[in-house]
């Protein structure tokens, strides 16, 4: 086993390790930094052209019990590559549920901490949106691109209910910037056809290239290196070989379900770790519509529904995010001349963290997920969405309403290194640095300690950026 020395070592290189990253550097000077990546640097064309995001499938990466398939990109960038571009911050009421509604926990972070960093994140990612969101979230800044072109029953739903509908806000360009294009509504976002979607191939070359960060690919973190309550290294595996690299900080951001296994595999255990892992409840629904066409928006997803979000039901029922397709997702009518008449819509509810979906590891150390079932708060979330669907609808002409069933995955992981005070009850504090390994930050959505409906990788972003602003001040 040969050994290196660093200052930092960043474990993984998708939203969670490049966002710390780039704030990180540019608030440092002369640092020597290891970015450690289990995966292939595989360009977008590649990836199109392999009609896969990874070199590595994702059942060489973990084992799955319970029946219930989880989704995320081993590869540089991770989740950044097939990510379809969704940028929601949470709302207010997302961090401190405990005090507004006694259920779940609050954040040790603010929405107003976060807003400023929301803002920088939304700047990297040249995220595109509409001002009127400021109505339920509070924003200091202007969004960097204007919204993109509503659909029909859009706009008659914006027009309807101004509180409550609004144009999504997404990193999928709404016009072209210096490096990427303009979406064209091809609703094929892992692997964007025209450079629309924010990726780390796009909008983070500067930080992966930095002449300060030495780049290790195919290179898996088997186990981070402590002596006692400090980190001294990794050991990472690369083919056949070991290496050993050492560093005075270590910042783990392998995603939630690697990022618990290279915990457990490294023997830095609290009661705790690995144990919550979460995803929203989804089901695909349809509103068929009577004269009114749908399709003619400007990107793949064009509005939301908050509706059914926030609310005294949030005290035993979850929020429901209400995403509006701009595609034929469940397929055209068949009726003549009513192909159009169709509104697909993507009910995303936030689930408990719950002790027994968790994260293990098998004998040979290969990471296991083992998922019960939904929490009954969600489930009584979705169903409290669908008793109101009628009245949050009621602009449109609604003919009938058919669920087209539950959806596998959100294709996100949250939850299973969660951040609060109590070490029995979380695994790391308000920044991330781990309870008792005190030069371990961990980063990327292991570390959210509830599971709002919307989606998480702005907030991983904005939590990331400001992780390293509270590390270098
Ligand atoms: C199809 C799809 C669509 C999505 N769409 C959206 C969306 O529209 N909006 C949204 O907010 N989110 C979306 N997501 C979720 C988003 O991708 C994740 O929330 C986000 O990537 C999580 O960030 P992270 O930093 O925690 O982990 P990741 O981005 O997954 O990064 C983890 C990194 O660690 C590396 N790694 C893993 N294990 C090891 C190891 N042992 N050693 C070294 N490196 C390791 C991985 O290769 C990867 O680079 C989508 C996900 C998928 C799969
Ligand atoms: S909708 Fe199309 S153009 Fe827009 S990001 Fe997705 S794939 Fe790219």
């Amino acid at each position: 086993m040969t050994q290196r020395d660093y200052d930092v070592i960043v474990v993984g290189s998708g939203f969670g390790s490049l966002f710390f990253l780039k704030r990180f550097l540019a608030r440092s000077g002369n640092v020597r930094v290891a970015l450690v990546e289990w995966g292939a640097d595989r360009s977008p064309d590649e990836q199109t052209r392999d009609n896969s995001n990874s070199s590595r499938s994702l059942d060489q990466c973990h084992d799955e019990v319970g029946g219930k398939s989880w989704d995320y990109t081993v590869g540089l960038g991770g989740g950044t590559n097939c990510w379809w571009g969704q940028t929601p911050r949470f709302l207010p009421n997302d961090f401190r549920m405990r005090s507004t509604y006694g259920v779940l926990e609050d954040w040790p972070v603010q929405y107003d901490d976060l807003e400023p960093y929301y803002c920088d994140a939304e700047a990297i990612m040249q995220v595109a949106g509409a001002q009127a969101i400021e109505h339920i979230m509070p924003r200091s800044q202007p969004f960097p691109l204007p919204p993109h072109r509503l659909s029909t029953p859009d706009r008659i739903m914006a027009e309807a209910c101004p509180e409550a509908f609004f144009p999504v806000s997404t990193a999928r360009a709404s016009q072209a910037t210096a490096n990427r294009n303009a979406c064209c509504a091809r609703v094929a976002c892992s692997f964007c056809p025209v450079n629309a979607k924010f990726n780390a191939y796009n909008g983070m070359m500067d930080v992966i290239r930095d002449p300060r960060v030495d780049l290790f690919l195919n290179a898996e973190v088997r186990r981070i290196e402590h002596r006692g309550s400090v980190a001294t290294g990794v050991v990472f595996r690369q083919g056949t070989r070991e290496e050993q690299l050492k560093a005075d900080l270590v910042v783990l951001g392998a995603n939630a379900i690697q990022s618990p296994a290279i915990l457990l595999r490294s023997d830095i255990q609290l009661p705790k770790t690995g144990r919550g892992l979460c995803e929203q409840l989804a089901y695909g629904v349809e509103l068929k519509l009577e004269n009114v066409d749908n399709f003619d928006g400007g990107t793949y997803t064009t509005g939301w529904h908050f509706g059914a979000y926030d609310g005294e039901h949030r005290k035993h029922a979850g929020a429901t995010l209400i995403q509006v397709e701009n595609h034929a997702k469940f397929g055209l009518r068949s009726e003549y001349g009513r192909w159009r008449h169709s509104l697909p819509l993507i009910l995303n509810t936030e689930d408990i963290p719950q002790d027994q979906n968790r994260v293990t590891v098998t004998e040979a150390g290969k990471a296991r997920v083992e998922f019960d079932d939904y929490s009954n708060y969600a489930k009584a979330g979705f169903e409290h969405a669908m008793s109101k669907m009628e009245q949050l609808f009621s602009a449109l002409p609604v003919e009938d309403i058919v669920v087209h069933g539950q959806r596998e995955t959100e294709h996100h992981l949250e939850c299973s290194l969660r951040m609060g005070t109590d070490p029995k009850a979380s695994v790391v504090d308000h920044i991330g640095l781990h309870h008792t390994v005190r030069n371990l930050l961990v980063v990327g959505s292991s570390v959210f300690p509830t599971c709002p409906p919307a989606n998480p990788s702005l907030t991983i972003a904005a939590m990331s950026l400001r992780a390293a602003d509270q590390l270098t001040s």
